[in-house]
């Protein structure tokens, strides 16, 4: 069985591993919450960022990409030279506040994609939010290494069928589109 895991599931997975498995197992689909809808209205703006990012020779916006078992739908990419950003927008992001190891591997994922369908270096992530604050990232081995990592845990989880432990954060399950499903049990 050929799995391929996409970007948005690495994201899912390290905020809470169950959600992946509700989604790729139980094939239970995702009921859009109120954050996400408010999220993709953020999302039609950005085409008026576009002057931030006039120093790069080029600006790719909404594109998938696939590589081998790993896929991404990506925000806008920016290629200076040999060099590849992936940049993804959020809504809002705290000022002070360390960046969520979840935004960094959704990112790492598409520039991984990115990078090998147009040849070019993945080097840096940003992560932007609608709210005018950017957490810069600069990719190393370790980013790379880990995110092979955690594709394959979510593979063999599809593949074996195993039910996660819920997250240790319970604030997290208020709200989730799955409690109905999962209650912690
Ligand atoms: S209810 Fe909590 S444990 Fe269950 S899937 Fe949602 S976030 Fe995870």
């Amino acid at each position: 069985m050929n799995i391929i895991i996409n970007a948005e599931e690495i994201r899912q997975y390290i905020y809470c591993k169950r959600k992946v498995y509700f989604r790729r197992i139980m094939n239970i689909k995702q009921k859009k919450t109120y954050l996400m809808l408010k999220g993709e209205k953020y999302h039609e703006y950005k085409n008026m960022l576009d002057v931030k990012y006039k120093s790069y020779d080029i600006i790719i916006k909404d594109r998938y990409f696939k590589y081998k078992d790993m896929a991404a739908k990506i925000d806008m990419i920016k290629i200076k030279g040999n060099e590849l950003t992936v940049v993804e927008f959020k809504r809002f992001l705290k000022a002070g506040i360390s960046v969520r190891e979840s935004h960094i591997f959704q990112c790492v994922i598409g520039g991984i994609v990115s990078s090998y369908n147009l040849n070019k270096e993945f080097k840096h992530i940003e992560i932007c939010g609608f709210n005018g604050i950017t957490n810069f990232v600069q990719v190393n081995k370790h980013l790379i290494d880990k995110s092979r990592v955690l594709v394959d845990e979510i593979k063999n989880m599809i593949k074996n069928k195993i039910l996660p432990n819920p997250t240790d954060n319970e604030s997290k399950c208020n709200g989730c589109e799955y409690w109905r499903r999962c209650y912690r049990i």
